[in-house]
């Protein structure tokens, strides 16, 4: 049985900390399933206070982190704060970081490097164009530069003994309901590990575990994780919405 993964990203919600224990208490309704990881990505802000109100073990990932681990950079927050405070996994090149705050191919590659030289787990997002038909022109080529990139200068070993993540996210499918068809964040996904495969080695490309977001509801989410090499998903909309995601959960849960 494979592990599975859920990145409950919360973007910037919800906005006070008392929805946000709220929220969080219902995820406590899910419980450790056997064959699911599930990581919290809340706003960093309700990190710590969450995890004191929180009575369960959970795992918890931030939203974005800087290259640095401490200095002069004000307004960031290191891999090293987010290590010390429990924070396993980290969300990096996010489209909407992409295109709203400067994030860039050369920023994520220093960010996953030294997520990895702390111990930490980048979760690094990649994808393509504004819609499918903008995207569908070069999306392979997109998609593999940004994985050689975002592995620029790390070592097959590091690679190997970290867990690294890789979320296939296409900018069009992301918040708008129009999920990927399954073949096409497949066929994706092929791409991503042949391209880690050409980079380092087979056994390299398959400890890296593949995801894909945009758009997942309790409805198609299963689907994507049958007879794909697909680990998991980052969640946007479905992650502020614990009923549905519950749903998901059970679903998967019986794969
Ligand atoms: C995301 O923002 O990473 C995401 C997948 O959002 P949504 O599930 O809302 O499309």
């Amino acid at each position: 049985m494979t592990k599975k993964y859920i990145f409950a990203n919360w973007k910037m919600n919800p906005t006070s900390f008392e929805e946000a224990r709220h929220l969080l208490s219902q995820y406590e309704n899910f419980g450790r399933p056997e064959n699911l990881e599930i990581v919290v990505c809340p706003p960093v802000i309700d990190l710590v206070p969450l995890q004191q109100s929180s009575k369960h073990a959970i795992e918890w990932g931030a939203q974005n982190c800087s290259w640095e681990k401490s200095g002069a950079y004000t307004g960031e927050i290191s891999p090293s704060m987010l290590r010390e405070r429990g924070v396993g996994f980290v969300i990096v090149g996010h489209s909407e970081r992409r295109q709203n705050f400067g994030e860039t191919d050369e920023s994520v590659n220093r960010k996953v490097r030294l997520l990895l030289a702390m111990g930490l787990s980048p979760v690094i997002c990649v994808g393509g164009g504004a819609n499918l038909k903008e995207e569908s022109k070069k999306i392979e080529t997109t998609v593999a530069a940004q994985v050689e990139s975002a592995f620029s200068g790390v070592q097959a070993s590091t690679v190997k003994s970290g867990k690294v993540f890789i979320a296939y996210e296409p900018v069009w499918a992301i918040g708008t309901g129009k999920a990927a068809s399954v073949q096409h964040a497949s066929d994706i996904a092929e791409v991503i590990r042949k391209t880690l495969e050409k980079k380092y080695d087979t056994e390299t490309a398959q400890s890296v575990a593949l995801l894909y977001g945009g758009s997942v509801t309790s409805e198609n989410g299963d689907k994507f994780l049958k007879r794909t090499i697909l680990s998991g998903f980052i969640i946007g909309g479905l992650s502020l919405n614990p009923t549905e995601l519950g749903i998901l959960i059970k679903k998967i849960e019986k794969l």
